[in-house]
């Protein structure tokens, strides 16, 4: 049996820890019979500890980024280890709302090593701001994958998640959903960047996400042409009829 990955990441939402238990309750129930779907949940950094009990034996929990230093004197940060700590599997790192904010590849790419130092799995995102006619954005992407994804210890690579998530599809601002070909297809070349770089091998071993403006009705399609090992959810993750749906697709595929 197969098994493929929904990742939430409900970003800075919601406003309690009363609607984020209820929310967790909610899909924890929702998913007790779900056996082919690993679901993972990035909610706000103090949610973190409280959540610990409410997420049950299928849920896993993520942060939705760290410092890549272990301590120091940075106000405002939370070190990998503290994340470890607080019962946190998986950081996600990179993502385009950070990358906009100012974060650098040279910064994601500290980041990655710092997670998998102490033994969490990284989901790092990759995406291209938007498209052109004259294929612009595939430099764009090969740059951002080269300096996000240097010097990173080939072993480490078969526990690295990318979630490929153009910003263009990304949120209520979303020009168009991207299509499952257009997915495959930046997989495809995200892998041929990082064989050049390391090995096919390396290359084959990263389970790659798609992410940005998955609903129930377009999960299937990404999940069975778009080349992905699983999604990265964003507004439907917080709704739980809807969040549920593409998990039991998803399940029901595998
Ligand atoms: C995201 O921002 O990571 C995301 C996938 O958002 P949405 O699903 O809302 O487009």
């Amino acid at each position: 049996m197969k098994n493929s990955y929904i990742i939430a990441n409900w970003k800075m939402n919601p406003n309690t820890l009363r609607e984020a238990g209820n929310l967790v309750a909610g899909i924890a129930k929702n998913i007790r019979i779900i056996k082919n779907a690993t679901v993972v949940i990035a909610p706000p950094s103090i949610y973190l500890y409280p959540l610990q009990n409410k997420v049950g034996k299928k849920i896993k929990l993520a942060a939705q980024d760290c410092h890549f230093e272990s301590d120091g004197a940075h106000t405002g940060e939370l070190s990998p280890r503290m994340l470890k700590n607080a019962g946190v599997a998986y950081v996600i790192l990179g993502h385009s709302e950070q990358r906009t904010a100012g974060e650098t590849s040279a910064e994601v790419n500290e980041k990655i090593k710092a997670v998998l130092k102490v033994g969490l799995i990284p989901i790092v995102c990759i995406g291209e701001t938007k498209r052109d006619t004259e294929h612009q954005y595939l430099s764009f992407l090969e740059t951002q994958v080269k300096e996000t994804f240097s010097g990173i210890p080939l072993a480490s690579f078969s526990k690295i998640f990318i979630a490929y998530e153009p910003l263009w599809a990304i949120g209520v601002e979303a020009n168009r959903e991207a299509t499952p070909e257009e997915s495959i297809e930046m997989v495809i070349f995200i892998k041929r960047v990082l064989a050049d770089m390391y090995t096919t091998k390396v290359a084959e071993s990263i389970r790659f996400l798609y992410g940005g403006s998955v609903h129930p009705e377009n999960a299937h399609l990404f999940l069975i042409h778009g080349g992905v090992h699983g999604l990265l959810v964003g507004r439907d993750s917080l709704n739980l009829k809807k969040f549920t749906k593409i998990i039991e697709i998803t399940n029901g595929l595998n």
